[in-house]
């Protein structure tokens, strides 16, 4: 009997244990201090009411012999996978329901995922960046090479024709940096894919908070990328399903390698190994779509922007540099005076009693860089900046 030693190659997943004892001590030894946390990726407004109408309905139609549903199609219902396809046509982007996977969440298929790849390929993988592109890959002992993403280049690597990738991984909006990528540069990136017989993974779990209509949403907006591309999306962000989960995977059926089509091969893993998302859950997940779906979750992500921009106007203010923020919850901002990430966590937190996170937790790129997000409540958003304008001003 032999583990699978490649565990033993991960890193410690320190980030969020480190801040979560510095934070509890520092309230043990400052009990009349308010601590702000604009650390957390998780959102915290709740559902919208037409996505618990749904599952509330679907929830009765399960106690009812003559609505009751056991197994579900592993790939997802037809009515979920329908609205989905509708809402990529807003894009410009023409799906067909079997290429569309519902899943219980990105992070999921994103590992799930390279189950369909070998061993022995190359992968790409921006640095900084959302970690688990590197453990999943560090699990299954594959080969990583790293994209930089730096202060030169906006936090948006282009492709480099020295460097021999077999899979490559792109956040757009970026987790953590906010960047994301016009159209101009996708294109580029498929040129690479194609030209290279590689393939791309697209994380686009931010794509909602895109407010520039000539920003692509989806990596299919690109000419080229369904012979090249496989796409993630989540409702985490978009509707706040953290804890409800589902997400979609995009595998073009003109996706192919090694004579193998990747939409077949996904079909046969999901069908071996998953058991698809709850009917319950699915329902949720298509009242999202819904006319009055989208209103109520557009409120809410406005609501994270107007965060972002309280943000973003208070480090305008204050001289700090900064990236994200605009299509993007996260704002990455330059810690001031060299500080190293570390360094301004804990001058930030003793001088402030603000939490955010060190940027050096998403790869050794992001050292020197801080990302603080928007999914806080409004107040104490506008509280947080108060403190930073008497700290930094
Ligand atoms: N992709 C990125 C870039 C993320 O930041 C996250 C969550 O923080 C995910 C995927 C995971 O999404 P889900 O909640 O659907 O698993």
């Amino acid at each position: 009997m032999k583990v699978n030693l490649n565990y033993a190659k991960l890193a410690d997943s320190y980030l969020f244990s480190t801040i979560a004892k510095k934070v509890s001590e520092f309230i043990k030894n400052n009990p009349d201090k308010s601590v702000i946390r604009l650390g957390i990726g998780d959102v915290t407004l709740p559902l919208a009411p037409k996505v618990v109408e749904a599952m509330k309905k679907a929830a009765d139609e399960m106690g009812v012999q003559e609505t009751f549903r056991g197994y579900g199609p592993e790939q997802g219902y037809d009515f979920l996978r329908n609205a989905i396809v509708d809402y990529y046509k807003e894009h410009r982007v023409s799906l067909e329901p079997d290429e569309v996977f519902i899943s219980d969440g990105a992070k999921s298929d994103l590992g799930n995922i390279l189950d369909l790849f070998s061993q022995d390929n190359v992968v790409l993988i921006p640095n900084p960046v959302y970690p688990v592109y590197v453990d999943t890959n560090t699990m299954a002992g594959r080969k990583i090479v790293f994209a930089d993403a730096n202060e030169e280049n906006g936090f948006l690597p282009m492709p480099d024709e020295s460097i021999k990738a077999d899979l490559i991984y792109i956040c757009s909006p970026n987790n953590p940096t906010g960047a994301v990528y016009t159209k101009e540069q996708l294109k580029k990136w498929v040129e690479y894919a194609n030209k290279n017989n590689a393939i791309i993974l697209f994380d686009s779990a931010y794509e909602c908070f895109i407010k520039d209509e000539t920003l692509p949403r989806s990596i299919f907006e690109i000419e080229g990328a369904k012979t090249c591309a496989i796409e993630f999306c989540s409702l985490s962000k978009t509707a706040g399903f953290t804890g409800t989960r589902a997400g979609y995977t995009i595998v073009p059926k003109a996706l192919t390698r090694d004579d193998m089509s990747l939409n077949k091969m996904w079909v046969r893993r999901q069908t071996t190994k998953f058991n698809g998302v709850p009917y319950v859950i699915q329902r949720a997940a298509e009242a999202v779509f819904s006319p009055e779906g989208r209103t109520q979750i557009k409120k809410n992500i406005e609501y994270y922007s107007e965060n972002a921009k309280i943000i973003s106007s208070t480090l305008d203010e204050l001289n700090i540099k900064y990236f994200g923020g605009k299509h993007s919850p996260y704002i990455w901002l330059k810690c001031p005076n060299n500080m190293k990430s570390w360094e301004f966590f804990d001058y930030l937190l003793e001088n402030a009693a603000v939490v955010g996170t060190p940027g050096a937790g998403f790869g050794d790129n992001g050292e020197g860089f801080f990302r603080l997000t928007s999914f806080g409540n409004r107040e104490k958003t506008i509280e947080a900046m108060d403190r930073f304008k008497k700290l930094f001003g």
